[in-house]
């Protein structure tokens, strides 16, 4: 049977297909203008990295990290691993010239590797290189002379091979980002930016991508605008500005049913006391809880916070908060963090269990959540992060920012009926006659490079299927030119909305239009 199979897009992605791409584009769009607007410029950064700096930054215990990523190993250490198998086992000829294929392969992908610069060219890696060749080639002498039976030489051979194989520096496998605030500080520190004026203001959008159960508004590859501060100065008017740029972007695209909250989960002098109080405190009542909170009290007790089981409420309501054990650093940090807010008019809620998923957020963290979104309710979360790009082995820095989630933004949006008519196609020529097609073309062209978006029908239609058409299509006008019209010079344009019709000269006709150009 040759049944053709049916092409899908994999679970949990998804097209975004005209009209809502305008949608999204505008989304993006009004981003950048805000977002400029506060001095920021836009950074690009690769979809993916070394596994180990995620790994790092959020933390190999958080699920982003240990659940969630799509990690690619290499091929040479998918290679590796077979030939290692390959090699435990040489009793006989025939697993012996598996060994030597597997063996083969290996050194062939590992030149490819050092050649193309996939696997580090260091001195170490060209040396075992260089052995290992000698290795092959006196095996496949060996083996073609008739030797191929494990003997002596055969088996001291085996196991050089197997230790030099291990040797060889391969480097780390690497994974989509899931998210992008560990390639900002990654490229920070490696184009040298401390060493740039003021702090770096920096925005991205662009593609993430998590191995998430797929439901409403999560998704596997889905879509972030996100912002970072970094810079000498930790100054809670930062942490105000970016809130204040975040809240006046959401403004300005009818996100507007949001509740803003923050929190300060302290920093490496007092979180770890109070993560020890809490850890001793769920401890009492470990047998009220359920089994993901259960290990978290070891794993990770702030997560335990975030539980959204409704028979651990009341169990959490009662546990220390972290607002009566902060440092008086970081007190002070927060207190001036709600003045600013103030200053700014900005509404806000504060949240005791606002702990966030990721391991490097340090005092300030923040959420904003919106409407019509059911569960998955968050549209932006964010905090600081002052130790990170140390962590990363860069300069001592510090950091805040934030991650919107578009695509749970454009729901809600639309959800709350806030979604902008965008300009779609404004006129429609329906040209009738062969010889009325140039003067069709030339208008068209002319329409077009007023701004203005033209469909033009590349076939001749009837009069009336061609309108028919203009209608489906959602068009504005139509520009009627049949031979009369080519031969008066003189345009028939029709608003579609409600049939009414006036007849132009061409430099009238483009005059008239000027005002429905494209946004
Ligand atoms: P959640 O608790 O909703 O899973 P999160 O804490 O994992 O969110 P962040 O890593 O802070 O999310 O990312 C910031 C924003 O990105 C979220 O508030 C959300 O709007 C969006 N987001 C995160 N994961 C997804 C996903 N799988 N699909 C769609 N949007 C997402
Ligand atoms: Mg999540």
């Amino acid at each position: 049977m040759s049944e053709r199979k049916q092409f899908r897009a994999i679970k949990g992605t998804r097209d975004i297909l005209p009209p809502d791409s305008a949608l999204w584009n505008w989304f993006e769009h009004s981003a950048r203008e805000v977002f400029e607007s506060y001095n920021f410029g836009e950074i690009r950064t690769p979809i993916f990295e070394e596994t180990s700096l995620f790994a790092r930054s959020i933390g190999a215990n958080t699920d982003v990290v240990s659940k969630e990523m799509y990690t690619f190993e290499k091929k040479l250490e998918i290679l590796r691993g077979a030939f290692l198998q390959s090699s435990s086992g040489v009793t006989d000829a025939a697993s012996l010239r598996k060994y030597l294929q597997y063996l083969a392969v290996f050194v062939d992908n590992l030149q490819r590797g050092i050649t193309v610069g996939e696997v580090s060219n260091a001195p170490e890696n060209v040396e075992v290189f260089s052995i290992l060749t000698a290795i092959v080639v006196e095996s496949v002498a060996r083996h073609d002379n008739g030797q191929s039976e494990p003997d002596d030489r055969w088996n001291e051979q085996l196991r050089r091979s197997r230790i030099l194989v291990e040797q060889v520096d391969i480097g780390g496998g690497e994974s989509l980002r899931p998210e992008a605030t560990a390639s900002v500080c990654r490229a920070y520190i490696e184009h040298n930016m401390q060493a740039l004026p003021g702090n770096q203001k920096l925005y991205y959008i662009g593609p993430m991508f998590r191995r998430e159960r797929p439901q409403k508004g999560r998704y596997r590859q889905f879509y972030q605008i996100g912002a970072e501060v970094l810079g000498q100065s930790d100054a809670p008017a930062i942490d105000a500005e970016v809130l204040e740029m975040l809240l006046v972007f959401f403004n300005r695209v009818g996100l507007t049913r949001t509740t803003l909250y923050v929190n300060s989960i302290g920093d490496k002098n007092c979180r770890p006391q109070y993560v020890e109080l809490l850890r001793e405190e769920l401890r009492k009542v470990k047998d009220k809880l359920k089994e993901d909170s259960q290990r978290r009290i070891e794993t990770n007790p702030l997560r335990v916070l975030d539980s959204k089981i409704p028979e651990e409420q009341s169990i959490i309501e009662t546990l220390p908060r972290i607002s009566d054990h902060l440092c008086d650093e970081c007190r002070a940090h927060f207190a001036k963090l709600k003045e600013e807010l103030n200053l700014r008019r900005i509404d806000y809620k504060e949240n005791w269990r606002l702990v966030r998923g990721l391991d490097y957020y340090t005092r300030t963290t923040f959420e904003v959540t919106a409407e019509g979104l059911g569960s998955q309710n968050a549209v932006c979360g964010g905090g600081r992060y002052d130790g990170l790009v140390e962590l990363l082995g860069g300069p001592p820095t510090k950091g805040i920012g934030f991650a919107i989630g578009t695509d749970r933004s454009i729901l809600s949006i639309e959800e709350g009926g806030n979604a902008p008519k965008l300009s779609g196609l404004a006129v429609y020529i329906a040209w009738m006659g062969l010889a009325s097609y140039p003067t069709a073309v030339n208008i068209a062209r002319k329409l077009r490079a007023a701004g203005l978006s033209v469909e033009l029908p590349p076939e001749e239609m009837k009069f009336k299927k061609s309108l028919g058409l203009a209608d489906k299509l959602g068009a504005r006008y139509a520009v009627i030119i049949g031979e009369d019209e080519v031969a008066s010079r003189t345009f028939t344009l029709k608003r579609l909305a409600d049939g009414d019709q006036k007849k132009l000269a061409e430099g009238e006709l483009l005059e008239y239009l000027e005002s429905e150009r494209r946004r």
